[in-house]
C-alpha cells in the first residue's frame, strides 16, 4: 500500500535557535571549523554519525537537546555570532567586475562531472571532484562571480569495504537529498525548475538542485523523476557506474542539459569553463542555442562559443579520455547535427583527431579542446605531455605551438589545514593566510613559529590520526566479523611516536601502490627496527571493474596482517575527505610513486604540505615542478626520468625509494636535539610551507584562471557578440575567406646580413619578401624563427621575434623585417614562418593555417 501523500516531519526549532538551518544550508561550515563547532558541539556523537551532514543532524537532534540550548544565552549567542559572520560573508559585493554582468550575476559557469566539497556531499570519487570542490570553495572566497553545474547522486560514487581475506566489496548507500544541504532550484518566477532536453529521440526531464557554497551555488541535476522512464532515471544514479552508454548519457545530461538549466534559471555567464571533456557537450550546445536564437551560422556560433570557454584536459592516460563509437553517437547525435544544419560526418569530425576517419570514435578531449579556445593541463609537466599528446588536433604546428597551456591545481587551505595547525597560523601568520593564502607575505612568517610548538602540534595530529585508525580499523574488523582477540588487537596497531607514512590514492595501475612491497625482506627489515620504528598507512578505493586494483588491495592486506609488517601497516577502508584529512594532517611523510608522467597533478600531496607533512615522491605532476634538486622541500624519487620498461622502472625506483627512506628519511627523523626536537626535519617542514604554501593553493589556482582565462574569454565574447553578433559573422567571413586565400601565400628572399659566422649577443637583421595577395598586413602575423640547433640539426629551442612590413607591397609581394640575437655560442638557425591572425580571434591556432619558408 502506498500512501497518498507524503510529508517530511522536521524538528521544531525552539525560537532563537532557526538560524541553525541559515548555517546548516550553506557548506560554509565545511571550511570554518568555528562554524563547524556549532553542530558538534551541540551533540558530538550524533554529529560524527551525521557524518557531519547538518541537515540530517538538525532533523534528528532530540526535541530535549534543542529545549536546553535555546535556554543557554551563551549558545544563542555564539549562534547568532555566526548567522551575521555567514550573512556579512556572502552579502559582500564582488570586487571583480565583468563587461555588462550586474553586480550579483554569475558571469562564469564551471561544469563537472563531479564536485567533492564536503564529506556529507559525497558526489565524487577523488582528485577530480576535490579539485572542482576546492575551485568553489576558493571562488567563493575570493568572491568570483561564478556557478558551479553538476549531478546530484542518488547513490554518489561506492563506499568501500572488504571481506573478510581483504577482496574490496561496494556498497551504495541510497541518499536522500530531503536530508542533505541542498534545495530544490527556483525559476525566476518561483517555480520548481525543471529542465527537459531530448536524449537521441526520447525526453528526459532532470529537477534541478542548488547547494550553497560560501557566496557560489552550485547546481545539481537529478533525472530521477516519475515521468522518466526507469533506464533514464538511473542516469543520476551513480558517479562512474554502468556502461559506456550510460556515460554518454550522463555527459549529454552534464553539458547539454547543464546548460539549458542555466537558461531555465534564468542565468546567463557568458564563460563556461569545462573541467575534463565529461562537459564538452556544453559547448555543443551553446553553438546549436548561438545558432537558433541568433540566427548566426554554425561558423560564427562557434566563433562565439568557443571564445568564451575554458577548457582544462585532467587525463594523460589515453583510456582515460572518453571516447563514443561512431554508431553510438550516430543513435544520439543524428538528430541533433541535422538540428545544427551539419552533416553527421560533418559533426563527428568535432571529436576526431583525423576527421576524415570514419572508423574513429568520437572524443571528448577532442571536441573540448575545438571547442574553447583556452586551453590547459594541470601542471607545467602536464602541459607538456598533453601538447604532446593532442598536437594531431593542430597537426600543421610543432609541438611546441599546440595551444594547450598549463595552469597548476592546487588545494583550498581552509579545508585542508588542520584546526590545530591552523590555529598556529593565526598566531604567527595573522588570518591572512586563510583569507589570502597566496600571500607569500604571511607565508614568509613561517620561520617565526616556535620549533617546539610546531613539532607538539604535529605530533598531537599524529597522535590523532593513530586514535582515529585504530577506531576505524576495530569497527571495520567487527563489521567483518571478526574474532574478538583480533579486535582487540587493532587497539594496539601502531605507535603515535614513530615516523608515520602515509599512502592514499585511487587503485590505478600506474600509481603503483604494490611499489613498496617488491622487496619484502628489506620492508620488513625496516618494519621491524625498533629502535627506529617506521609505520605505513595505506587507503585507497580500486574502480569496482578492476581486479588488479582490487588484488593489490588484497595484497597490501595480506601484509599489513603478516608477522613482517609488526603492527606497523594498516589498510584503511573506504577512504574518503575524512579519512584524507586525518592522514594528510598526521603523517609525517607523504608517499606518492606513480609512473611518470601519469599523474596529471597530484593534490593530495599539496593538502599534506600545508600540514607540514615532508613530501616523498617521483618528479611527477605538481612535484615536478615544485621539488628542488637539494631536497631542501622534500624528496624525489629519481631524477624524472622516463622508461620504454615498466618492470625495469618498477625495479629501479623501488631500489631508489628504499635507499631514500633509509639513508636520508628514517636518519633525519630521529635526529633528535634538545627537548627531541629534530631540527632538520623541521626545517625542512617550515622550508616546503614557506615555498610552496603561496603557491600550491587553489586561490592562486582560480586567480590563474580569473586573470589569464575567464577575463580574457569574456572580453572576447563580448566582443564577438556586439551590435547583435555582428563582429562574430564578420570573424567567420574573415575565416572562410581565409582559408580560400590563404594557399596563395608564399614566403621567399629570406635573406640576413651575415654569411655564417656570427658572435654571442650579436643582432641579426632578417629581411623576407611574402606573397600576400590582397590579405591586409595586419591579418598577417609574419615572425622570425629562430634558436640554437641540436645534435640532428633540428632547432633545440626557439626565439620567436615579430617581423614587421616594410615599404610598399608590390604585386602583392611585401618585404617584412625583424632582429633576433643568439644567446649562446654554438650552432644556430633561423626560419620565417607567417600565420593569420585577427583582433577577435583569441586563438589564431584554430585556423590550422601556416606557410614556412621553404628550404632553398
Ligand atoms: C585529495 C584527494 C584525492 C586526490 O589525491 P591525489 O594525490 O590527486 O591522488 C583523492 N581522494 C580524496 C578523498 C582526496 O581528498
Amino acid at each position: 500500500m502506498q500512501p497518498l501523500k507524503v510529508f517530511s516531519v522536521i524538528p521544531k526549532l525552539p525560537e532563537g535557535l532557526e538560524g541553525l538551518w541559515e548555517l546548516a544550508y550553506n557548506l560554509w561550515f565545511s571550511w570554518n571549523s568555528d562554524m563547524e563547532t556549532i553542530f558538534s558541539q551541540m551533540d558530538q556523537r550524533l554529529w560524527q554519525e551525521s557524518y557531519r551532514n547538518p541537515v540530517w543532524f538538525l532533523n534528528h537532534v532530540p526535541q530535549r537537546t534543542l529545549e536546553e540550548l535555546s535556554r543557554d544565552a551563551f549558545f544563542k549567542e555564539r549562534l547568532s555570532d555566526a548567522v551575521a559572520q555567514l550573512r556579512q560573508y556572502v552579502g559582500r559585493p564582488s570586487p571583480h567586475k565583468f563587461e555588462g554582468v550586474a553586480p550579483g550575476t554569475p558571469a562564469v559557469a564551471y561544469f563537472s562531472l563531479e564536485f567533492g566539497l564536503a564529506l556529507c556531499l559525497p558526489i565524487y570519487s577523488g582528485g577530480l571532484g576535490i579539485l572542482a570542490g576546492d575551485h568553489l570553495k576558493s571562488a567563493s572566497d575570493l568572491n568570483v562571480p561564478l556557478v558551479g553545474i553538476g549531478i546530484a547522486y542518488q547513490q554518489g560514487y561506492f563506499r568501500q569495504y572488504m571481506t573478510p581475506d581483504g577482496w574490496q566489496q561496494e556498497r551504495y548507500p541510497i541518499y536522500d537529498f530531503e536530508q542533505m544541504p541542498m534545495r530544490p532550484a527556483l525559476t525566476p518566477d518561483g517555480q520548481p525548475a525543471v529542465v527537459r532536453l531530448d536524449v537521441g529521440d526520447r525526453p528526459l526531464a532532470a529537477r534541478i538542485w542548488q547547494v550553497a557554497v560560501g557566496r557560489v551555488t552550485l547546481y545539481l541535476l537529478d533525472t530521477n523523476l516519475p515521468e522518466n522512464p526507469p533506464d533514464f532515471r538511473q542516469i543520476t544514479e551513480r558517479l562512474y557506474g554502468g556502461n559506456i552508454e550510460m556515460r554518454l548519457w550522463q555527459e549529454i545530461l552534464l553539458g547539454i542539459g547543464g546548460i539549458k538549466a542555466l537558461k531555465v534559471l534564468g542565468i546567463d555567464p557568458k564563460v563556461i569553463h569545462m573541467n575534463e571533456g565529461h562537459s564538452a557537450f556544453a559547448g555543443l550546445e551553446r553553438v546549436r542555442l548561438f545558432m537558433k536564437e541568433h540566427g548566426l551560422p554554425f561558423e560564427a556560433a562557434t566563433e562565439v562559443a568557443a571564445s568564451g570557454s575554458i577548457f582544462t584536459t585532467h587525463t594523460p592516460v589515453p583510456a582515460g579520455n572518453d571516447r563514443f563509437a561512431p554508431d553510438l553517437m550516430h543513435r544520439y547525435f543524428e538528430s541533433y547535427a541535422r538540428d545544427m544544419g551539419l552533416a553527421f560526418k560533418v559533426f563527428m569530425a568535432l571529436g576526431r583527431e583525423a576527421p576524415h576517419d570514419d572508423a574513429e570514435p568520437f572524443c571528448m578531449t577532442v571536441l573540448a579542446l575545438r571547442l574553447s579556445r583556452s586551453n590547459n593541463g594541470v601542471s607545467t609537466l602536464h602541459g607538456r605531455v598533453s601538447r604532446n599528446m593532442w598536437k594531431q588536433v593542430w597537426h600543421q604546428f610543432p609541438v611546441e605551438d599546440v595551444p594547450i597551456g598549463a595552469l597548476t591545481n592546487g588545494v583550498h587551505a581552509p579545508t585542508w589545514v588542520a584546526q590545530d595547525i591552523g590555529m598556529l597560523y593565526d598566531r604567527y601568520l595573522g588570518s591572512n593566510w586563510r583569507e589570502d593564502p597566496d600571500c607569500a607575505r604571511a607565508w614568509s612568517q613561517v620561520d617565526t613559529i616556535s620549533d617546539a610548538e610546531f613539532w607538539r602540534t604535529h605530533e598531537r595530529l599524529r597522535a590523532r590520526l593513530v586514535d582515529f585508525v585504530r577506531e576505524r580499523l576495530r569497527r571495520q574488523l567487527a563489521a567483518q566479523g571478526a574474532r574478538r582477540q583480533d579486535i582487540q588487537a587493532a587497539e594496539e596497531v601502531l605507535n603515535p611516536e614513530a615516523l608515520t607514512i602515509g599512502f592514499a590514492r585511487r587503485f590505478a595501475t600506474y600509481k603503483r601502490a604494490n611499489l613498496l612491497l617488491q622487496d619484502r625482506v628489506r620492508l620488513e627489515r625496516i618494519l621491524g627496527d625498533r629502535e627506529r620504528p617506521v609505520q605505513f598507512i595505506i587507503a585507497g578505493k580500486a574502480h569496482p571493474q578492476d581486479q588488479d586494483g582490487k588484488q593489490l588491495i588484497k595484497d597490501l592486506i595480506a601484509f599489513s596482517r603478516s608477522q613482517g609488517a609488526n603492527m606497523s601497516v594498516v589498510f584503511l577502508e573506504d577512504y574518503d575527505m575524512e579519512v584524507a584529512s586525518y592522514l594528510v594532517t598526521g603523517c609525517d611523510v607523504w608517499l606518492n610513486n606513480p609512473r611518470r608522467p601519469l599523474e596529471a597533478c597530484g593534490t593530495s600531496g599539496m593538502k599534506a604540505m600545508l600540514n607540514g607533512v615532508v613530501q616523498f615522491s617521483t618528479l611527477d605532476g605538481w612535484w615536478d615542478e615544485a621539488y628542488r634538486p637539494d631536497n631542501s622541500l622534500g624528496w624525489a624519487i629519481g631524477k624524472g626520468e622516463e622508461y620504454d620498461d615498466p618492470d625495469y622502472q618498477d625495479f629501479v625506483e623501488m631500489q631508489t625509494l628504499y635507499n631514500i627512506l633509509e639513508n636520508d628519511i628514517i636518519p633525519e627523523f630521529y635526529d633528535r636535539g634538545r627537548g627531541g626536537l629534530p631540527r632538520s626535519w623541521i626545517r625542512r617542514m617550515k622550508a616546503a610551507l614557506k615555498e610552496l604554501a603561496p603557491r600550491y593553493n587553489s586561490h592562486r589556482m582560480v586567480l590563474d584562471y580569473l586573470g589569464t582565462a575567464y577575463s580574457a574569454a569574456h572580453g572576447y565574447y563580448m566582443r564577438l557578440a556586439r551590435d547583435g553578433f555582428v563582429p562574430a559573422r564578420e570573424l567567420s567571413e574573415w575565416r572562410m575567406d581565409m582559408m580560400t586565400k590563404w594557399s596563395a601565400v608564399q614566403i621567399r628572399n629570406v635573406r640576413s646580413r651575415v654569411e655564417d659566422t656570427l658572435h654571442v649577443g650579436d643582432s641579426l637583421r632578417v629581411e623576407a619578401e611574402l606573397y600576400l595577395d590582397n590579405i591586409a598586413a595586419e591579418h598577417v602575423l609574419v615572425q622570425l624563427y629562430a634558436g640554437p640547433l641540436g645534435q640532428d640539426g633540428s632547432f633545440a629551442q626557439r626565439q620567436l621575434t615579430i617581423m614587421t612590413p616594410e615599404g610598399e607591397r608590390r604585386d602583392g609581394w611585401q618585404t617584412f623585417s625583424g632582429n633576433t640575437r643568439p644567446a649562446e655560442a654554438g650552432r644556430f638557425g633561423f626560419t620565417v614562418r607567417a600565420a593569420p591572425v585577427h583582433p577577435l580571434l583569441a586563438d589564431p591556432h584554430s585556423l590550422g593555417l601556416i606557410r614556412w619558408a621553404a628550404p632553398v
